[in-house]
């Protein structure tokens, strides 16, 4: 085996194999990530708590279980960092909101524990839109988080601190959190490879809920084979959490084949019109025709609710965060308003000053669509077109494995660009919030860089719990796409 010139451009592959072969340790490892924090988060302001002494104590246990000659898990020493959405009891758990500044969670998500027992070493928390709002991370009351590619252009988001953290070599693996796009659109916009399993597949235990019938946590990483590593650990059923499948999860490693020449891939007509952008374009059709050389067979389809998707998500996710968000009331968690006369203006006060516009934009409208006598004309007609869209997915799959889509209509945007106009954030959601109404799986990884030099991304979609079908396609791509991808231009490391 050759050794990696650096230690911060490992997969989570190869960390597996030098760790095993005693080439170098878990703590050498740690220390090189939180060097590297040290050097580049300054500029990509990724990370909203780092955790250098509680790392460096899970690598250094890794070491041991290693010197024992025991086997010190599937993640061992890799480097992990987590979305500030997830309860851990290192730290603070905050959501990147003021209303939860100085929370401390009692428990670990299910989530954080699985990872912990592969063997996985924690760097920190990594910021995020206030409560998963929002798609490019300008929505956090910590800090705006950078896009590695080009400093001036947002990450994406809402886990835009997962994406920039694992593009900028901050980390190997991240969790990240999906309820629209927030784990696809960033790795799209990032350059990274990163997936929202099919609802069920992996415990919301300890998410803290944004829509409870579209959040599903997933994984962000380099390569394909990390993603399927890193879905191996946190799949499956889980007593905490009522809406977990009780299904047998798959060694997703073993779907890594280059064969695709059984695969018909699927090509939605209301996704390819004059609206995609014509770079966009381009990037997705090369794509697609390597898979096709690949012996892959392309079929149109159609997705005819297509257009009432970005309406319906609205007002679902607004209509659950309402009720979620409840619950942050100055008396339970984090912060209260200290200028409280009675216990009225000590709720309206500790809300007014704790949840930033976007959320208290989401309350208000969430709150609108479930009050009577719009409960029916809104929330009520949306579930039932929620049904109509999930409906056209699975009818599309009766004629292909797969779709494959633009994971974003454009590259990575400007910081400020679209902070003044909701409704166009709201836009950029269009090729993937569908997938969570629909509660299928959907992954996006990198099909090349545009000539600004920005990551573009694909989108690959399949059947409910059918993830082993996308990896497939995803690693034949990957190993046949003809181009390495490149690291980001901010500061010198060997690749
Ligand atoms: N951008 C979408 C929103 O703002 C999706 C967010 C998410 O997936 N958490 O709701």
């Amino acid at each position: 085996m050759t050794m990696p010139k650096t230690l911060n451009n490992l997969t989570a592959h190869q960390i597996h194999d030098v760790l095993r072969a005693g080439s170098v340790t878990a703590t050498e490892i740690a220390e090189a990530y939180f060097k590297r924090i040290a050097e580049v988060d300054p500029k990509v302001l990724a990370y909203v708590d780092v955790w250098r002494e509680f790392g460096l104590a899970q690598a250094a246990k890794v070491d041991e279980t290693v010197r024992r000659g025991d086997d010190p898990g599937p993640l061992a020493g890799v480097p992990i960092g987590l979305k500030d959405v997830l309860c851990t009891r290192q730290g603070y758990t905050t959501c990147c909101s003021k209303i939860l500044k100085g929370y401390r969670s009692p428990f670990d998500a299910t989530v954080v524990q699985r990872l912990e027992s592969a063997g996985g070493v924690f760097l920190g928390k990594l910021n995020m839109d206030e409560f998963a709002m929002g798609s490019s991370t300008e929505n956090s009351s910590v800090q705006v988080t950078r896009n590695p590619w080009n400093l001036k252009c947002v990450p994406g988001g809402s886990s835009g601190g997962s994406a920039a953290a694992v593009a900028a070599d901050e980390c190997v693996i991240s969790l990240g959190s999906d309820t629209g796009g927030s784990i696809r659109q960033p790795a799209a916009l990032c350059g990274c490879v990163g997936m929202k399993p099919t609802y069920g597949r992996v415990s919301r235990y300890g998410l803290v809920a944004f829509a409870s019938s579209l959040d599903q946590i997933g994984p962000f990483s380099k390569d394909v084979e990390d993603l399927a590593i890193a879905l191996n650990v946190i799949c499956g059923k889980d007593p905490h959490d009522s809406t977990s499948a009780d299904l047998p999860v798959p060694d997703f490693t073993k779907s890594l084949r280059q064969d695709v020449a059984d695969i018909t891939i699927g090509l939605p007509k209301e996704y390819y019109t004059d609206a995609l952008n014509a770079e966009m374009r381009e990037k997705i059709e090369a794509a697609i025709a390597v898979l096709q050389k690949l012996g892959a067979k392309v079929v149109e389809v159609s997705l005819p609710h297509t257009d009432y998707a970005i309406a319906c998500y609205y007002i679902i996710c607004t209509a659950e965060a309402s009720a979620n968000l409840a619950r942050f009331d100055g008396v339970r968690y984090g912060y209260r308003s200290p200028s409280s006369g009675d216990v009225h203006d000590m709720y309206s006060n500790t809300k007014t000053e704790g949840f930033g516009p976007e959320v208290k934009r989401r309350i208000m409208l969430g709150t609108y669509v479930l009050s009577s006598g719009y409960y029916d004309a809104y929330y009520l007609k949306a579930q039932k077109v929620r049904s109509l869209i999930r409906r056209d997915f699975l009818d599309a799959f009766d004629k292909c494995d797969v779709i494959l889509a633009p994971t974003s209509p454009t590259a990575a945007f400007e910081i400020g660009e679209k902070t003044d106009d909701p409704l166009e954030m709201y836009l950029s959601d269009i090729y993937t919030i569908s997938v969570n109404l629909a509660t299928i799986p959907g992954m996006s990884m990198p099909c090349g860089l545009t000539k600004r030099g920005l990551p573009a991304g694909l989108q690959i979609m399949a059947k409910p719990f059918n993830e082993e079908t996308m990896l497939r396609v995803a690693y034949s791509y990957e190993k046949n796409r003809g181009f390495e991808m490149g690291a980001p231009p901010i500061g010198a490391r060997a690749r």
